[in-house]
């Protein structure tokens, strides 16, 4: 069966700490491995951006959820598609601190924006930056 992948951008509640992103992680890393989801969630001082990528309903259904989550606002869907192969299956909810490594520059330029706050973006945008944090947080780059 096929996979899918679904990227969108919020505004990051801004009182939420540190601790209570990681807190986010934990309980999607727990769901996400029974739902066989897979991505990546890159953070900044007021947004976020995520992807998820496995099954069409269970990206769906975890949208859905997280879109319900006080814990963010503004929620934009940038992209959901039929993918041939995951980009992010190494990890079940892989946290990215975007200013910390050091992409602000890379992320300022590709989406003209302020890199607090990474919106409007386009689509191919977000999957570069996504790509980027991806091989950063691997050692690669
Ligand atoms: P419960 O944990 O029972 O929570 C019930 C409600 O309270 C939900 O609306 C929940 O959003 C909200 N809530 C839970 N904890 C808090 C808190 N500490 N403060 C305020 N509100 C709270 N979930 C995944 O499964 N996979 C993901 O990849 C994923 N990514 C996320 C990314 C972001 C940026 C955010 C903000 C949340 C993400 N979540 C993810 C969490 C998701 O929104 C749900 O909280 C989670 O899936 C648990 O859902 P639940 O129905 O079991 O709700």
């Amino acid at each position: 069966m096929s996979d899918y992948r679904l990227i969108y951008v919020s505004k990051r509640d801004e009182s939420l700490n540190l601790q209570e992103i990681l807190d986010i992680i934990e309980s999607s890393e727990m769901h996400n491995k029974e739902d066989h989801l897979t991505g990546m969630l890159l953070y900044s001082k007021n947004a976020f951006m995520q992807v998820l990528e496995g099954d069409l309903l269970q990206i769906n259904q975890t949208y859905q959820r997280i879109c319900k989550d006080p814990r963010h606002s503004d929620i934009i869907l940038l992209s959901f598609q039929m993918i041939e192969h995951r980009m992010f299956s190494d990890w079940l909810m892989k946290l990215y601190d975007v200013l910390q490594m050091k992409m602000d520059d890379r992320i300022f330029d590709l989406s003209e924006q302020s890199p607090y706050y990474p919106f409007p973006i386009n689509s191919d945008s977000a999957f570069e930056i996504l790509m980027m944090a991806k091989y950063v947080s691997q050692g690669n780059v």
